[in-house]
């Protein structure tokens, strides 16, 4: 598949999803074949939220996508490292940075105040989307920080951004609705 051809897939199972006509069926005879290795169309950079699951809201099988999940789908070292694992190694084409609607992480960090090491670390990667964003509402802010941390993935990885200047690999930002179910690629 090429780069459309994964966004058209994606957009598909997506549509399955949104109408509650999902495909998604893991098998013995699919978990055996997998054990040959693994060869996954695309790459989602997701929210740890336990609403957010890109194998169900693309209709997607075991082996079909390579899933990083952190709180406010943020591209610190370990989830680039493990993202570039799968664009050097595996040759994934397409990554999609999977923001959401009512994401408590960017609410948190709109918030601000001091929430301790771990968090205010995390923080520091959504932040700079206050000021990006449209406008003050916390969804805006999660678009903004879905474009902020897709520019941060090639900023922050000679691998990933070697990869996107030639030709190889698209980083697509996206909108998840909680309530509607559809992604909306920004
Ligand atoms: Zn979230």
């Amino acid at each position: 598949m090429n780069k459309e051809e994964i966004k058209s897939r994606l957009i598909e199972g997506n549509n399955r999803y949104v109408e509650d006509k999902e495909d998604l069926k893991s098998d013995i005879v699919l978990r055996q074949k997998l054990t040959a290795g693994q060869q996954p169309f695309a790459i989602v950079l997701s929210c740890a939220d336990s609403r957010v699951v890109p194998e169900m809201i693309f209709d997607c099988n075991i082996g079909d996508l390579f899933v990083v999940r952190v709180a406010g789908n943020i591209a610190n070292s370990s989830s680039i490292a493990s993202i570039e694992y799968a664009v050097a190694n595996i040759g994934c084409k397409l990554i999609v940075v999977l923001g959401h609607e009512s994401c408590g992480a960017v609410t948190a960090t709109i918030k601000g105040g001091d929430n301790g090491k771990n968090l205010n670390h995390l923080c520091s990667f959504i932040s700079p989307s206050i000021e990006l964003a449209e406008d003050a509402h916390v969804n805006s802010v999660v678009k903004a920080n879905a474009k902020y941390n897709a520019n941060l993935l090639e900023k922050n990885s000679e691998i990933i951004s070697g990869f996107v200047s030639s030709g190889k690999l698209k980083i697509q930002p996206a909108y998840y609705s909680l309530t509607k179910g559809n992604v909306d690629f920004l």
